[in-house]
């Protein structure tokens, strides 16, 4: 972590429609009656990684005010990427998930004295990128927790954190703006025509949108959407399209299809939702009752396959597997009349 992204970090946190949150946490923290565990979590691109790297600063920071001060020795630490009491995990460069040693490194580093003589401070994000073992080594340290020790984790998917890990954490519910509230500071961060439809494509996420308009995902709509668009229609044809994506952007298409097929998914938890009067108990009648539990497989194989698409695995291959599975999926789609109201 350097520098520069802390203090954007703590810029995303200042966003408008987190005040209510902040002024909680800073409330607490004042009143030091935080629990020693919080775990950030919302949609994905919130701003939990933000708001949890804030709430870092709030806990470390020594002027005691409501945000960090950014000036005192701590802040100066921190922002310089070297305060010794702050331990950040997270995916390491060519995994797909968040290693057991990882974990193992962190739970040691809390277990010795702060070496500034006040709190420890443990980020771990995303800590719903973690597989079982990963869970079990941070297990033991929320259950035994060393003095003066915080832990703050961050997650978009409540469903891959065991339940052990959830109940032992305070929930920070991330909140997101309304989408005229969204539209207006996204066009005060950068003027575009398209915020919109980036907007929609985030799932109401600015973050998100944000991140998206300087990866250049816009460029890729129309395409990807007249892709999956011709999908619900005939079988997606694998290899051919395998083959062009891998030479054109593979990675912000995988992610493309990512974004597409959570927003999917969304769709159709809200729409069962209503249909059982906000009981998540099942999809609305005549939806396949396994296309949730599938679609959420194939969104983590998405995610996966994209992590793996810049290293030195057979591209070619790895594009094929997920369009084979996205395919099924698809084809298995007797579900979308209900779930794709709009279009494709
Ligand atoms: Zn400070």
């Amino acid at each position: 972590m350097t520098a520069p992204e802390l203090r954007s970090e703590w810029q995303q946190a200042g966003a408008p429609w987190l005040a209510g949150v902040r002024a909680r946490l800073a409330e607490a923290v004042q009143q030091e009656r935080l629990p020693h565990a919080l775990l950030f979590i919302g949609q994905e691109g919130a701003g939990q990684a933000g708001l949890a790297a804030w709430t870092a600063g709030l806990l470390l920071c020594i002027a005691g005010g409501d945000e960090p001060c950014g000036n005192c020795a701590d802040c100066a630490l921190l922002l310089a990427g070297t305060h010794p009491d702050f331990h950040r995990v997270g995916i390491e460069e060519e995994a797909t998930a968040i290693r057991v040693e990882q974990i193992r490194d962190l739970a040691e580093a809390l277990g010795t004295r702060s070496y500034r003589g006040r709190r420890k401070v443990a980020m771990i994000d995303p800590a719903d990128e973690m597989n079982i073992n990963s869970f079990n080594a941070l297990l033991k340290t929320l259950e035994e927790p060393p003095d003066q020790t915080m832990l703050l984790l961050t997650a978009s998917r409540a469903d891959r954190l065991p339940a052990t890990i959830r109940s032992r954490c305070s929930r920070q519910q991330l909140p997101l703006p309304t989408s005229a509230a969204a539209l207006e500071w996204l066009r005060r961060q950068r003027p575009r025509d398209d915020w919109e439809r980036l907007l929609v494509l985030a799932q109401g996420a600015p973050f998100l949108a944000l991140e998206h308009a300087a990866a250049g995902i816009a460029d890729l709509d129309t395409d990807m959407d007249n892709t999956v668009a011709a999908g619900w229609q005939a079988p997606l044809d694998v290899v051919g399209l395998a083959d062009s994506w891998r030479a054109d952007r593979p990675e912000l298409r995988l992610r493309w299809l990512e974004l597409w097929l959570a927003g999917r998914l969304r769709m159709a938890s809200v729409s069962s939702d209503a249909v059982n009067n906000n009981r998540r108990s099942g999809l609305p009648p005549g939806h396949d009752p396994t296309m949730m539990a599938t679609g959420y497989r194939l969104l983590d194989r998405l995610r996966e396959a994209r992590r793996r698409a810049g290293g030195p695995l057979n591209l070619q291959l790895l594009l094929e597997d997920v369009l084979v599975d996205l395919a099924e999926w698809m084809r298995r789609g007797a579900w979308r009349a209900r779930s794709n109201p709009s279009k494709n």
